[in-house]
């Protein structure tokens, strides 16, 4: 535990974590990872505190409570069991006169939370239970095993073609999903994803994605405080993987806009605990909206906050939340538009050099270039960094002053 300072635990050291602690080392708060020796949060945050291993272990997690003063994430696919068991029992900490004590640091956001939203199908039962008007998708428990092939019939009667198959736990950038379009896919799907619990999903006909990070705030009692929403992006998915972010959405009326803010508040006060969450959209050709899924931690879609809303970036927000530091009532962008640009690994590990240097030698008084590398190997497919432009005019302005970056990272997919 850290005296002045307070200490946060994160479970996960990615390009998330390397973020916060980005946003937390000015501010002079101390973040221990639990990761991998090397891990890109670990590279940005100096501590003896760190601790080495799985965020899913459960007796390295007990480690890491018992030198934090917080518990967080940055990742939701973490033991969940035994989060549940320090809130309730606490850790034994040895003092230095050989006594110990019990040790409970709060964890945000709650176990609840996390475990709830590992299960994609549970966590939208629990959203159309809920008493808020949360619209989602028809979806489908699908057996396992022999079963499957009968419940895969079922889905097709019952939602027609095509439709999503998704594993409910463990998947991100869409490995997990698995588009049927036809009977002809049964055989596939069940052999792609047969040894995951899986459930199927009506298909979202979307004209365009959103994302809305929402700031959610309650008292020590879980008294729910407040629930305040970043603007709406627009997000375009290639392959199922989040490649650009968009500020404000292109195309979209500021009614939708605030119609997504709004339910964004709405879907994440049905949750528990603090931080930042995150709620992807979508926008159906009639303009109502569908919600996606959650995430309970700092998000792709919000990395842009980090030069668009300086003084309050989805970082800053996450430690502001969980220490319960205090929230700005409003998040107003201090630019009127941005792009974020995924950096996602090419075939070569050096296919992103051409576009990092055309990010370091861009100056221009319309527009603004940040690189950020998130000290990741390359390999094909993988997030290992972005780029924020921000502009001073339209979304539209912006667009083509950022073509010759959107025409590198697209050839870097290719
Ligand atoms: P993430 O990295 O966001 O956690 P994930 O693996 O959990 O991704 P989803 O968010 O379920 O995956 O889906 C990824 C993308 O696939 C969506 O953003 C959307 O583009 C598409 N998609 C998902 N579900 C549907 C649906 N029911 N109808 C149409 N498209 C869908
Ligand atoms: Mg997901
Ligand atoms: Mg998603």
């Amino acid at each position: 535990m850290g005296g002045s300072n307070p200490v946060i635990g994160l479970l996960g050291g990615g390009q998330l974590g390397r973020m916060l602690c980005e946003a937390a080392n000015p501010l002079g708060i101390d973040i221990a990872i639990l990761d991998d020796k090397n891990a890109p949060a670990k590279q940005a945050h100096n501590t003896n505190r760190h601790v080495t291993g799985s965020f899913k272990d459960p007796a390295k997690i007990r480690e890491l409570a018992a030198r934090s003063d917080y518990l967080s994430v940055e990742i939701e696919h973490v033991d969940t069991d035994v989060l549940e068991d320090i809130e309730k029992n606490g850790v034994e900490v040895g003092l230095a006169d050989g006594s110990t004590v019990t040790h409970r640091p709060p964890i945000h956001p709650s176990w609840k939370t996390i475990r709830l939203i590992q299960d994609k199908y549970l966590q939208k039962e629990h959203f159309r239970s809920s008493e808020k008007e949360i619209p989602i998708a028809d979806q489908l428990a699908i057996e396992s095993g022999d079963a499957a092939l009968d419940a895969l019939k079922d889905a097709a009667s019952k939602f027609g073609f095509p439709f999503m198959l998704k594993a409910r736990k463990g998947s991100y950038d869409g490995r997990g999903n698995y588009k049927v379009d036809s009977a002809n896919d049964f055989a596939p799907a069940i052999k792609a994803l047969g040894n995951l619990t899986l459930y199927a999903e009506k298909w979202a006909p979307f004209v365009k994605e959103l994302a809305v990070m929402v700031i959610r705030t309650e008292d020590d009692d879980g008294k729910l405080r407040s629930c305040v929403a970043y603007p709406a992006v627009e997000t375009i998915h290639e392959d199922s993987v989040c490649t650009k972010v968009f500020m404000p959405p292109r195309n979209i009326s500021d009614e939708v806009c605030e119609k997504a803010r709004e339910l964004a508040c709405s879907v994440i006060s049905t949750l528990w605990g603090r931080g930042v969450f995150a709620v992807e959209l979508f926008v159906l050709e009639d303009d109502s909206l569908v919600v996606n899924e959650v995430a309970p931690r700092p998000h792709n879609s919000g990395h842009y906050t980090i030069e668009a809303v300086p003084y309050m970036s989805q970082y800053k927000a996450q430690i502001h939340a969980v220490l319960d530091l205090p929230i700005p009532e409003k998040l107003t962008p201090r630019v009127p538009a941005s792009i974020m640009l995924n950096i996602l690994g090419g075939v070569a590990p050096n296919s992103h050099h051409k576009l990092a240097r055309l990010a370091r030698s861009t100056f221009n008084e319309h527009m603004d270039v940040y690189l950020h590398l998130y000290g990741k190997e390359s390999k094909p497919g993988r997030k290992i960094g972005h780029i924020t432009l921000t502009g001073y005019s339209s979304i539209e302005e912006l667009e083509k002053l950022a073509e010759p970056f959107v025409e590198l990272v697209d050839k870097m997919r290719l």
